[in-house]
């Protein structure tokens, strides 16, 4: 469970497993990236869902270390649901120091495989949308504004390409993880 973000922090790159170049979207298909993103997991699970053995493919961990496709949905919704506090906080305060969150150990003390996928896609997308509706009307100097995280600089454009990788890069994850065990 490496951290798909890491290359983020300091350059632009094309991830070499999802392929996304979170850096060259333009900012403001930022928010309809989201909801089309919400729009994919979506699709995805119901998709699963539809064949026998469906819900517990999705709640399945393929091996020791490795979430199941349930744990990153919920990872998704957790990143997407923190991002949208950081930056309404960001956007609300002079550099103020923002939750630092260790999502990965709420994912793994989560129980998400419990969660219907359903429920879970619901929470998901109503997420996304928070946070598309939160960068809809945010302009170029609401996107350079900075807060801390750990005591780190970030600005609220990072951490809104930040989740965005995130979102695109689990799904493939998810679908790796299902997709062979329904072959
Ligand atoms: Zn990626």
């Amino acid at each position: 469970m490496t951290d798909p973000t890491r290359h983020l922090r300091s350059r632009r790159f094309v991830c070499a497993q999802c392929r996304l170049d979170p850096m060259a979207i333009p900012a403001r298909d930022l928010p309809a990236a989201f909801v089309d993103s919400a729009r994919r997991w979506r699709g995805f699970v119901e998709t699963v869902l539809d064949h026998p053995g469906g819900a517990d493919a999705l709640a399945t961990r393929p091996g020791s270390g490795t979430w199941s496709a349930s744990e990153y949905a919920g990872h998704v919704r957790d990143v997407l649901t923190t991002t949208t506090r950081q930056v309404e906080r960001i956007l609300l305060a002079t550099d103020p120091e923002c939750d630092a969150v260790d999502l990965w150990a709420v994912v793994e003390s989560g129980h998400y495989d419990a969660l219907c996928a359903r429920a879970l896609m619901d929470d998901l997308s109503a997420a996304a949308f928070d946070l598309a509706d939160l960068l809809g009307p945010i302009d170029a100097p609401q996107l350079a504004r900075t807060g801390r995280v750990a005591g780190a600089p970030v600005s609220v454009e990072t951490q809104v390409r930040l989740a965005l990788h995130e979102c695109r890069h689990h799904l493939d994850d998810a679908r790796r993880i299902v997709e062979p065990a329904r072959v």
